[in-house]
């Protein structure tokens, strides 16, 4: 047994806890809860810290790892896509060392759980097996027929893979799938992966209402990814009905226990109302990116009223400066109204737990959950609201705790 004693204690399912002890026994916490009298010679105090749930990266493509800094110009988005696929083909170095590039970078900041979309030769192997938890999205790709049953194929490969692997420390590997966007993937291959979602009981995300461009193809087959999928001969007449919206992909998501639409940058009014009554459809908002892109207001604050599900993404590299997602958190924070501030934490750990369909297991400090932790050092001492000292501007992750186990230390 091991107790770890923090200034602050963020269960994020109960208040901030001042002077707070964790207990720990056999990697699952066993209790939290303000300290008692003096510390005993088993618990470690860890002084001006405060102790949070392991964050949560719901969605990256951590494969960018190796990118320095995001591609540029952001815009025309599909001509950026074009460039993201030229950097793809023309990259030296493997991808196994990409994808572990990746996870120490996400463990180092404070990550414990990550949703990684994966592509191309990804092998569970690439994981490494120092305790960060991955949930590994295989992207599906496919506008044409003949594509649908080689990427179903690839999708239950996938699945089978990510369950033959056993991992021998502390984190889990879950498998899950990813059709990647309506422009890129058929109506038919997505209901088909829908099901298997379904069937196989694995998460599932795909790219929704990201863009203005996007939303005019469904709508009218029109503008410049029409002319992109006509440039690569992917555009056939009635591949997508006419007058479609992102509605028409939410819907068939409401069937699945755990579905993610990564942005949702452009959800219209009603597909909000239908993302507040479907709470197992969880939207990825990832604050860096969208800034990136330059989109206009993100509906974060709205859904996250309305009920829904609203957890946090890095996305990739290519659009983002580093896998931090307590750097999305802070980002969030500087902009946003202090009332905010315990939804901003609670999108960064229990609601990607949620959609990661692991909330059982970890999000929260709570008796029963693994002890998957997070601890960040506060340089307000003088702050005695604790969300101020959380979110002060020289807070930064120290350590990342997976199932008891520290992970890694990063360089300060
Ligand atoms: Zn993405």
């Amino acid at each position: 047994m091991k107790r770890l004693l923090a200034r602050w204690v963020f269960p994020v399912d109960q208040p901030p806890i001042e002077h707070g002890v964790v207990e720990i026994v056999d990697g699952v916490i066993s209790d939290v809860g303000p300290l008692h009298g003096q510390p005993d010679s088993e618990t470690t105090d860890l002084g001006n810290a405060a102790i949070i749930p392991g964050l949560v990266n719901a969605h990256a493509h951590l494969e960018f790892s190796s990118l320095d800094s995001p591609i540029k110009p952001a815009l025309p988005f599909t001509d950026w896509i074009g460039r993201l696929l030229a950097y793809r083909r023309e990259r030296t170095g493997s991808l196994d060392q990409f994808i572990r590039a990746g996870v120490h970078e996400a463990a180092a900041s404070g990550t414990s759980l990550v949703g990684d979309i994966v592509t191309g030769d990804w092998s569970p192997d690439f994981v490494p097996d120092d305790g960060l938890s991955v949930v590994a999205f295989r992207e599906l790709i496919g506008l044409l027929p003949d594509q649908m049953a080689p990427q179903l194929k690839l999708a239950k490969q996938h699945i089978a893979d990510c369950r033959a692997t056993k991992k021998t420390k502390h984190g889990v590997l879950l498998p899950a799938i990813s059709p990647h966007a309506p422009y890129s993937v058929s109506p038919e291959l997505f209901h088909g992966l829908v099901d298997l979602a379904r069937t196989e009981e694995v998460p599932l995300c795909i790219h929704l209402a990201e863009t203005l461009a996007e939303l005019e193809l469904l709508k009218s087959g029109t503008g410049e990814f029409f002319e992109m999928l006509t440039r690569f001969d992917l555009w056939r007449e009635g591949t997508i009905p006419g007058n479609s919206r992102p509605m028409d992909y939410l819907k068939p998501l409401s069937t699945l226990p755990h579905a993610l639409i990564a942005h949702g940058n452009y959800l219209a009014d009603d597909e909000i109302d239908f993302l507040a009554s479907h709470p197992n459809i969880a939207t990825v908002f990832c604050p860096r990116t969208h800034a990136f892109f330059g989109h206009s207001n993100h509906p974060w604050e709205r859904l996250i009223d309305a009920g829904a599900t609203v957890c946090i993404g890095t996305d990739g590299r290519s659009s983002n400066p580093d896998y931090s997602l307590w750097a999305e958190l802070q980002f969030l924070a500087r902009q946003s109204a202090a009332a905010r501030l315990p939804q901003i934490l609670e999108a960064g750990t229990r609601q990607g737990a949620t959609a990661l369909s692991l909330v059982n297991q970890t999000g929260m400090i709570t008796a029963g959950k693994r002890a998957d932790l997070t601890m960040i050092s506060l340089n307000e001492s003088t702050a005695t609201d604790p969300w101020k000292a959380l979110f002060g501007t020289e807070s930064k992750p120290v350590t990342t705790i997976v199932m008891g186990s520290r992970i890694r230390s990063p360089r300060s």
